[in-house]
């Protein structure tokens, strides 16, 4: 077994790496940007190494200065984790020709994975079905746009070298073609350095199933079934189970069947998953499921298996790394109860998802039984604008789907994260919606129901009764009756916002100037109000500011034009995705002082949207 193992990653990933090599004896490094010097990963691991600046390609993207830190440190072996380098061929041939391990699959076999097309084709050729589309090297608009017209439409454009969700484009008819293959191209260009794209038949409500799949150096090849990604917000992963709904096992014995022969396909060492795409508009059944890409490193969603199967991951890929065989063999593995995910984002689902960054003052996760938290921060740490902004992952294990499901549910009530905002009550949500609940879940049941499920959540009169009695001073509730109906109601500002609250009479002997509510997995800041704190009305300013360092990539509208409330005003480009800002009400463009190419700030004034004069 290694001695020694860096892990080329950060965030949660890094830490739950760290966790299975310290238990292992495995002596561990971590590698850092500037703004992660203070980040968990660094105080867990037991050596680290600073290697650059905060922006992924001065630091996490650059593979010599990885190399280099293993060097340095004498660490034996190089884990990349998921995302990062963990999919760049070069980067494990880099580490391969240092003399160092690389805990993950053979070069070779990324690259012949790494591009959707090229891997299509070897599937196909392998006998592993693929999804129906054009994958050839063609590709000027009006050609595609012939091939997309031939696939019937609705089609999928996708980035070849695409992943994350990001460069995927679904377009419903021939119109909009040409449109979505220029967004689509120049998102591809800017986020993977290659504009190619391929085209997919659109299928009919979409099921996302992928297989696990393990391989060790003595050419032993077992899958750890299957897990169901399909609840999914713009072609991106929001929970994740294991088993699959409706899974049989003639079904399951077939897709295993498949994954074990596209991974032979490859020689496939160490852990991957085979994504497939399935027919979801009726029983899932084998004729209706394709090869859709593979994904040639541990996967974010690996927990669920390992609570299916009660296998360290991990820790079988420092084993195959470090040459010894697979622990188990095929006969050995089996399905134990149900086990589900809930990706933790620090973002705001009432403001279109955009990242919400700053420092979290409060971090709380609720405790419930048989439930694992994945994270990569700490109470106090800042989410910043430079990576993924997921602050955990939490995952509940139960006898069947129904508690795991609800133990997930209560899991994410009870946390609590301030002033970052987070995704917990929109994540409630969707474990509760009834088709959820029911299995009869596709990739589109949230945009079906986005705006229900993004609503931003209120606090309940209790929990703000509660709230409100212990910021008056007993003085200022002089008469009430104690656990009395509220007789009197006062003015407050919960998160900025004036609201007014019925007081129960429960007054605190030290009151306070500020407190904050948690509930429904949210937290708001409840304070008295005071004259000079009143807000602008419930409207709010009217001020469009930039959400995060970036670019703006397009501006929709001229001053002086009349908008309706979310119409599109301008797209900016950061963290690798297009985010698009909205009117916020009815009324006129003024102060719109910015064009397409500027480079931002956070929070630079970009417009402001005034009421129109009636
Ligand atoms: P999964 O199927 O495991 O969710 P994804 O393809 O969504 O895998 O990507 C895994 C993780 O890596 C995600 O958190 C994603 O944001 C991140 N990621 C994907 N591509 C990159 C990249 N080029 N650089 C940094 N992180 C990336
Ligand atoms: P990425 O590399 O970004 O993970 P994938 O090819 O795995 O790209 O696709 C991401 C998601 O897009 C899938 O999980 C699925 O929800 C959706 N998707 C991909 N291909 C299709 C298709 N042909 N029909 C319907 N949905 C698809
Ligand atoms: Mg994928």
């Amino acid at each position: 077994m290694i001695g020694s193992l860096l892990i080329a990653n950060r965030g949660e990933i890094a830490c739950r790496i760290i966790r299975t090599a310290r238990r292992l004896d495995i002596r561990t490094v971590a590698v850092y940007s500037d703004a992660d010097a203070q980040a968990l990963h660094v105080r867990e691991a037991d050596e680290a190494v600073h290697i650059g600046a905060s922006p992924a390609r001065e630091s996490y993207l650059v593979g010599e200065k990885i190399i280099a830190a293993a060097r340095q440190t004498g660490a034996e072996a190089i884990h990349p984790g998921y995302g990062f380098l963990s999919e760049n061929a070069e980067f494990a041939r880099g580490v391969i020709d240092a003399g160092i391990v690389w805990v993950g699959p053979h070069p070779a076999s990324i690259t012949a994975m790494g591009l959707k097309d090229a891997a299509k084709k070897l599937m196909a050729d392998a006998g592993v079905p693929v999804t129906p589309g054009y994958m050839g090297a063609q590709q000027s608009a009006s050609f595609l746009a012939e091939e997309a017209a031939k696939i019937g439409y609705p089609v999928l454009v996708k980035a070849v070298a695409g992943g994350g969700g990001k460069g995927m484009r679904l377009v419903e008819s021939e119109d909009d073609f040409a449109d979505a293959l220029a967004s689509c191209k120049r998102e591809a260009a800017s986020s993977f350095g290659n504009d190619r794209v391929l085209i997919e038949k659109y299928i009919a409500s979409p099921r996302h199933i992928e297989v696990q799949v393990f391989g060790d150096t003595q050419g032993n090849l077992v899958h750890l079934f299957e897990r169901d990604c399909s609840l999914q917000r713009r072609h991106q992963k929001v929970i994740e189970e294991a088993p699959a709904p409706g899974m049989d096992s003639a079904t399951r014995a077939a897709l295993c069947g498949a994954a074990i022969r596209a991974a032979k396909a490859v020689d496939y060492v160490g852990a991957g998953t085979i994504e497939f795409i399935a027919d979801g508009s009726g029983p899932l059944s084998a004729d209706r499921i394709w090869f859709m890409e593979m994904n040639t490193r541990l996967q974010v969603e690996h927990p669920v298996t390992e609570a299916i199967t009660g296998v360290d991951l991990v820790e079988w890929q420092l084993r195959v790394a470090s040459g010894e065989p697979l622990p188990l063999a095929q006969h050995d593995l089996a399905i134990d109860g149900w086990a589900m995910e809930a990706r933790l984002y620090a973002e705001d689902p009432a403001r279109g998802f955009l990242p919400s960054i700053g420092k979290l003052e409060l971090l709380h996760f609720g405790d419930a039984e048989y439930a694992r938290v994945d994270t990569g921060v700490h109470e106090g740490a800042e989410v910043s604008s430079h990576y993924d902004p997921m602050i955990a992952k939490i995952i509940a294990w139960g006898e069947d789907r129904e508690e795991a499901r609800e133990r997930l549910g209560e899991m994410l009530s009870d946390s609590a994260v301030w002033p970052v905002k987070t995704n917990a009550a929109f994540l409630v949500k969707a474990l509760r919606h009834p088709d959820f609940v029911s299995g009869k879940i596709d990739t589109g049941l949230i945009g079906r129901d986005g705006e229900a499920l993004a609503a931003p959540p209120v606090p309940s009169d209790e929990a703000l009764q509660a709230a409100a009695s212990s910021l008056l001073p007993v003085t200022a509730m002089a008469g009430f009756r104690l656990n009395a109906a509220p007789a009197r109601a006062a003015l407050f500002l919960l998160d900025g916002e004036q609201v007014e609250i019925g007081l129960t009479g429960q007054a605190s002997e030290k009151p306070t100037s500020g407190v904050l509510v948690t509930e429904q997995g949210q937290a708001w800041l409840l304070s008295p109000w005071r004259r000079d704190s009143a807000p602008g009305g419930a409207k709010g300013s009217g001020a469009i500011l930039a959400p995060m360092p970036g670019k703006v990539i397009a501006v929709d509208v001229a001053q002086g034009d009349v908008v309706t409330k979310g119409q599109k005003l301008l797209t900016i480009e950061a963290m690798k995705m297009e985010h698009t800002l909205i009117a916020p009400f009815d009324g006129v463009v003024a102060g719109l002082d910015i064009a397409a190419g500027a480079q931002v700030q956070v929070d630079a004034l970009l417009a402001r949207i005034e009421e129109k004069d009636t």
